[in-house]
């Protein structure tokens, strides 16, 4: 089989496939393994998940062996574990690097996928497993006038591996979703002058962030078949247990209290983990967007730096960020941000960036907007399925899948955390490994019944597909114009792609199908007729 991608899924896939004695190949684009943490090097780069939960659960040894030095790990000693896992566990003799897959193609009559590289490669196989991440397709910069730059500029995604020197320079950051806002405090610190472009302010959470004790990783260690078998149940992939109260079932003064002491414990979760309603009641969810609000007008000393900082929408409908002293940053000197809703960028200019009011010169500018995030780097390759359907076809209204793991006309294709399921609102780590593991063993028990295709049915398909809507027409999330939504790349269809009901409830309704005979599914044994007539249903 094929596994398409060497981060955090591909290895694990890897791993786990070949422990059940399938031959596998990963193609990997990059020059090394870690997908998101390969890439991803910019000066502040940190999960937001706490490092201890932020890993594979899989390996008793491996859990004995790694340890994590912070709360939440900066990405240098992530792509180090990844390095340690792929070395750990003799990955890299099966791991083809710079090798980019840009076309899949379903061969109908000897059901197996050909798959072709950028340089030129052919591989046919019985199976493709999809572990291409969800934010690796680069969101390019397209403002006008950008090859008329005389200076340098870097996409926060594709940061040069030697890092950059901003001493003594002139800076631009373009973006405040996650990414800018780690990367902010980091380069005002560094930078001479640093303009932050900002065109929507976004919620951010205090990371608290500290150094890990030998003793509270030993009290871990511990516990931590308990504490894991918490996150996989719970909503969001994280150990903690659920609220179990709305927010107006309490006083205004017990609500703040909670509050508070959220912000004081830090991460993502801050204020979000509070109370039931959060996602699901505007007036519950303004309680929690105005406690945050209050923050950065204390913390920020100019009052119309604060304003423009403040944002309006719901909290937590687009991917709330956690940050080390970014508000903070703004009270530096040498740090001035830039409104793009008052004065828009009109171009970039041989001398920097000039908006409707200004020129901003530069020598250096941070392009810090994201990705085409889910679905980008599966529609990057043009993947063809059955009677040469493409699957930018399939999903010209939006990714249907069944699972969020499987596509209908797609037979012997998964994808780790695809649209559909849980993947960005929860704990990566765990629903890859939850992925990976229902993938591996329905593949074997299809090589036990001498299956040849194995594929989700349209029906099964667009049965999950309504549910999902369903589920997130019941929230507030689908409010925001977000990349859950795909809003933020122009033309792109607007739908909800991440599955809202949790990753403990889509692991039993994922072990559910299995139990019932993988049921939504259809597979056969022998050649496919155009007809499908010699399917033999689950
Ligand atoms: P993002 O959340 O999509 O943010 C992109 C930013 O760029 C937004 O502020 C956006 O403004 C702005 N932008 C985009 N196009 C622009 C344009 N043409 N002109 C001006 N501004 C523009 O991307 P991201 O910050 O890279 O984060 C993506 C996701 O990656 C996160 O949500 C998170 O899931 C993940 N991530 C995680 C971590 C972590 O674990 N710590 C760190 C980084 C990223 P608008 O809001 O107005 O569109």
């Amino acid at each position: 089989m094929i596994i398409v991608g060497a981060g955090f899924s591909g290895l694990y896939a890897l791993h786990r496939l070949r422990s059940l004695g399938f031959s596998a190949r990963v193609l990997e684009r990059g020059d090394g393994v870690g997908g998101t943490w390969f890439w991803n090097r910019y000066p502040g780069a940190r999960c937001d998940i706490e490092s201890v939960d932020y890993c594979y659960s899989f390996s008793e040894e491996l859990l004995d062996e790694w340890r994590w030095s912070e709360r939440y790990p900066a990405q240098p000693e992530i792509l180090s574990y990844l390095d340690h896992v792929a070395d750990r566990f003799d990955l890299r003799r099966e791991i083809q690097l710079e090798t980019e897959v840009t076309r899949m193609e379903f061969d109908e009559d000897a059901s197996r996928w050909l798959v072709d590289t950028e340089q030129g490669e052919r591989f046919a196989c019985r199976w493709c497993v999809m572990a291409v991440g969800n934010l690796s397709s680069v969101k390019r910069p397209s403002f006008a006038g950008l090859d008329d730059f005389r200076g340098e500029w870097f996409h926060t995604a594709r940061w040069p591996h030697d890092g950059v020197d901003f001493a003594g320079r002139s800076v631009a950051v373009i973006g405040t979703g996650s990414t800018g806002i780690q990367a902010i405090p980091q380069i005002a610190a560094q930078a001479e002058q640093l303009y932050v472009f900002q065109r929507t302010p976004n919620y951010s959470m205090p990371a608290q962030n500290r150094p890990l004790e030998p003793e509270e990783l030993a009290e871990i260690r511990r516990n931590y078949v308990e504490r894991r078998q918490l996150a996989k149940q719970s909503e969001a992939g994280v150990p903690f247990p659920a609220p179990d109260k709305g927010a107006f079932e309490v006083t205004p003064a017990e609500r703040r209290r909670m509050y508070e002491e959220g912000w004081r414990r830090g991460g993502i979760n801050s204020l979000s983990y509070a109370f039931t309603d959060f996602f699901t009641s505007h007036a519950a969810n303004s309680t929690a967007a105005e406690f945050a609000r209050q923050r950065i007008r204390e913390i920020v000393r100019d009052p119309d730096v604060a304003e423009t900082l403040t944002p309006y929408q719901h909290i937590g409908t687009k991917r709330t960020c956690v940050d080390i002293g970014y508000f903070e940053t703004y009270n530096r000197p040498n740090v001035q941000l830039i409104d793009l809703r008052r004065e828009p960028i009109e171009r970039i200019t041989a001398r920097g960036v000039r908006t409707s009011a200004d020129e901003y010169l530069l020598d250096c500018i941070v392009f810090a907007i994201g990705f085409d995030a889910m679905t980008g780097a599966l529609l990057d390759i043009d993947i063809r399925g059955r009677g040469g359907e493409t699957l930018r076809e399939h999903w010209a209204d939006g990714p249907r899948t069944y699972l969020g793991l499987a596509v209908s006309g797609f037979p012997n294709m998964f994808v780790v955390t695809g649209p559909g399921s849980p993947s960005v609102l929860s704990n990566m780590v765990v629903s890859i490994e939850q992925h990976v593991d229902w993938i591996s063993d329905c593949i074997a028990e299809m090589r036990r019944r001498g299956a040849r295709w194995f594929e989700a049915t349209s029906g099964a398909e667009a049965g999950w597909v309504d549910h999902v809507n369903e589920l997130a027409d019941a929230t507030l999330y689908p409010l925001a114009t977000s990349w859950y939504l795909g809003a933020n790349i122009p033309g792109k269809p607007r739908v909800f792609m991440p599955y809202v009901g949790g990753c403990g409830t889509y692991r039993q309704k994922c072990d559910e199908v299995a139990r019932r005979g993988y049921h939504g599914f259809r597979l056969g044994a022998g050649r496919q007729t155009a007809a499908g007539r010699e399917q033999v249903t689950a």
